[in-house]
């Protein structure tokens, strides 16, 4: 096979871009900015693998544009940017990063829980603001976290993580899923509907991976049926939510606060009318961002290329029926 063209949207932490050197000639975006798509379907036009990013939008125009593909890899774990269905029908794999990521994720669903349902920055505002005076009874009430029942939409990796942490602060946890009869391994989780979930949880961690299906799945209407004490947490991806629902829900006190990891539109600007709320504890999408963690997805993202690249199966492929093809002579 002639050298094989890697195009790398992004400098992945670590030496990942080393490793991807010794398999191909790499074609590296180093611009500022997200790669912006013109620039994208130029280059990925003569490419044999796209070590892509979950900014990068991988569909039909882009696939027609690249015929000579032979895998797709999202430095991440959700693949919601990218047509897995117009890749498997072309024969191309889809790599992403399960696993190494998910314990990580996790805390930062519990930081957030607790950041955000604890009114931790409306602690920090008030003594930055020089309003911090005698020591107040009254101050701050938030929620408690210990003792109290978690609803988490989503059991999946992340969403079990999420629950054995809630196991050690003594939550109740209860849950949904598709899959009838879903349990949490070794962990005491009662699957319920959605509406239940909303009625009973006093904090919902959302765990799901976005689809048509849970696209504005917390809508106006779920927000509604939330208790007005309780904390959402989003470590999904922002369009499972209704953004705008959601201000109104927390401007009006329907729900009690917000704990983002991401939000819909990302990046956020500045003079969002979210950031204006004092119950909204809003962070840039940093949910695996440790070095550990994004190192060791910079490198399983390689893993994937290099495994397709020789015709082998992915190490973590998100359309494991789709075979690479055995590398052209
Ligand atoms: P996963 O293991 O595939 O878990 C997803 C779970 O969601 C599955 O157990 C699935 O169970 C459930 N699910 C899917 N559709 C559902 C629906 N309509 N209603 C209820 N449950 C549903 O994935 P994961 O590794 O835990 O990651 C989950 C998502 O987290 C990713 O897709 C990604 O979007 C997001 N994520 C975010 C960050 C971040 O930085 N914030 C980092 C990593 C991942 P059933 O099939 O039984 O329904």
């Amino acid at each position: 096979m002639a050298v094989p063209k890697i195009l790398v949207t992004y400098r992945p932490p670590g030496a990942a871009i080393e490793r991807l050197s010794r398999l191909g000639d790499v074609d590296l975006w180093t611009g500022d900015e997200t790669m912006p798509r013109g620039d994208l379907l130029a280059r990925v036009a003569d490419a044999h693998a796209l070590y892509s990013m979950l900014t990068d939008r991988i569909d039909e125009e882009l696939l027609s544009r690249s015929p000579g593909l032979m895998v797709v890899s999202n430095m991440a774990v959700g693949h919601d940017n990218i047509d897995v269905a117009a890749c498997s029908t072309r024969g191309i794999p889809v790599g992403h990063t399960p696993d190494v990521l998910t314990e990580t994720v996790a805390d930062t669903a519990f930081g957030l829980l607790i950041a955000a349902a604890r009114r931790f920055r409306e602690g920090v505002d008030y003594v930055r603001e020089g309003r911090w005076g005698r020591w107040e009874p009254n101050l701050l009430w938030g929620e408690e976290i210990h003792g109290s029942t978690l609803g988490i939409v989503g059991l999946g990796r992340i969403g079990e993580a999420v629950a054995r942490r809630a196991a050690g602060f003594g939550m109740r946890v209860i849950f949904t899923s598709r899959r009838a009869g879903a349990a949490a391994k070794n962990l005491a989780a009662t699957q319920v509907d959605f509406a239940e979930l909303l009625a009973t949880a006093d904090h919902i961690v959302i765990a799901v991976p976005l689809s048509e299906a849970t696209h504005h799945m917390f809508d106006e209407t779920a927000l509604a049926a939330m208790k007005s004490t309780a904390t959402l947490v989003n470590i999904s991806r922002g369009a499972t939510v209704d953004t705008d629902a959601l201000v109104a829900a927390l401007r009006s006190g329907r729900i009690g606060a917000a704990g983002l990891d991401v939000v819909d539109p990302e990046p956020l600007p500045a003079d969002h009318p979210l950031l204006d709320l004092p119950n909204a504890f809003v962070i840039p999408h940093l949910g695996s961002s440790t070095a550990r963690t994004r190192i060791a997805m910079a490198n399983l993202a390689a893993d994937n290329i290099a495994a397709a690249l020789a015709g082998r199966p992915l190490p973590a492929s998100v359309n494991p029926e789709v075979i690479p093809r055995p590398p052209p002579d």
